[in-house]
């Protein structure tokens, strides 16, 4: 047995649609989730037993210190899923290299989850006929958490219920984003609290959410421009309460020429469209100079989900 690496993708929601809290405390989500090229990597290797270590990727500066080392950390219950599941030791040393911000809205944890399912089942179970089907960690990557298939997935996908339930969108071209980080994370939990707050000072609990039909035909013809115009948050606003440097962000790249400017996920990260790679290539220099955000970092969607590589 030899170690095994895996890398992959980060996420930015196109369409996060939030509909109102549910008895179970979850909330109806539409989201049409996207892949891009900002990619962690899990290497999972044989060892005495399940040990964890994470560190920032080269050329990346994320800062890693608030990502848990033990059972707690999202790949880490990945591999004692994977074990249980072919009735193995979880004797692994997972080492996580990350490249997507923490506690950013980009789904980084999940992805090292989704990483660190597909390495496992990769070192334990490497047959012509395994045990585990992409089916099976499918349903291990919603166990895990609701962005955890996606990050499997990849690509361009719209998700229902808790997120989880995925159905490839239809989608054409590349699209070219730059991203702003921020300094410190925001937890996804108070987010939904805020928003919950915020619509029910409104008086207003939230609509059921539909899939953007605009957003759709944008991806469909591959138009970034319009694809620009149809992105959509519902949780922006209770990021934007919850972390108010974030307005100047987003209205840093707007007047910088984004063609489309969000919160991504949960935040604090912000993502903006560029026309082509040219223009992400200038909107990056000029947001890096605007002094707005901690990070600039560029990325193109969609891509593939967990690989191996
Ligand atoms: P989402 O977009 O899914 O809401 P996020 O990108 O905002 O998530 P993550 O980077 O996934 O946030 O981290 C959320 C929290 O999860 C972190 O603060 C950290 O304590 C915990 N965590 C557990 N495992 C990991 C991991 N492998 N990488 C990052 N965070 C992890």
């Amino acid at each position: 047995m030899t170690a095994v690496s895996v890398r992959v993708p980060a996420k930015v929601n196109l369409q996060l649609g939030v509909g109102p809290i549910r008895d179970d405390g979850y909330h109806d989500l539409v989201s049409v989730f996207h892949a891009v090229s900002l990619f962690d990597e899990v290497t999972a290797a044989p060892a005495g037993r399940l040990e964890v270590t994470v560190e920032s990727a080269p050329y990346s500066r994320v800062a890693v210190d608030g990502v848990p080392t033990g059972a707690d950390n999202l790949a880490a219950r990945a591999a004692l899923l994977v074990a249980a599941r072919l009735g193995v030791e979880p004797a692994v040393a997972l080492r996580i290299r990350k490249a997507i911000p923490v506690a950013g809205g980009m789904a980084g944890g999940s992805a090292d989850a989704a990483a660190a399912l597909v390495a496992c089942a990769r070192l334990w179970d490497d047959r012509d006929d395994p045990a585990l089907t992409r089916d099976d960690l499918l349903d291990l990557a919603s166990d895990l958490g609701s962005d955890v298939p996606f990050a499997l997935l990849g690509g361009t996908a719209i998700g229902v219920g808790r997120g989880e339930r995925l159905t490839p969108a239809l989608a054409r071209g590349v699209f070219h984003w730059v991203f702003a980080t921020a300094d410190g994370g925001l937890s996804t939990p108070a987010v939904y609290a805020e928003c919950d707050r915020i619509r029910a000072a409104d008086s207003r609990p939230g609509t059921r959410p539909q899939v953007s039909e605009d957003l759709m035909a944008a991806l469909a013809t591959g138009d970034a421009k319009n694809l620009g115009a149809a992105l959509v948050n519902d949780l922006q606003p209770a990021a934007l309460k919850l972390r108010p440097s974030l307005r100047r962000t987003l209205a840093a790249g707007r007047d910088l020429g984004a063609i489309g400017a969000l919160v991504s996920g949960s935040g604090p990260t912000c993502a903006f469209l560029a026309s082509n790679d040219e223009h992400a290539a200038e909107l990056a220099a000029d947001l890096d100079g605007a002094g707005v955000a901690e990070t600039i970092v560029r990325a193109s969607g969609p891509v593939p989900g967990a690989t191996v590589v």
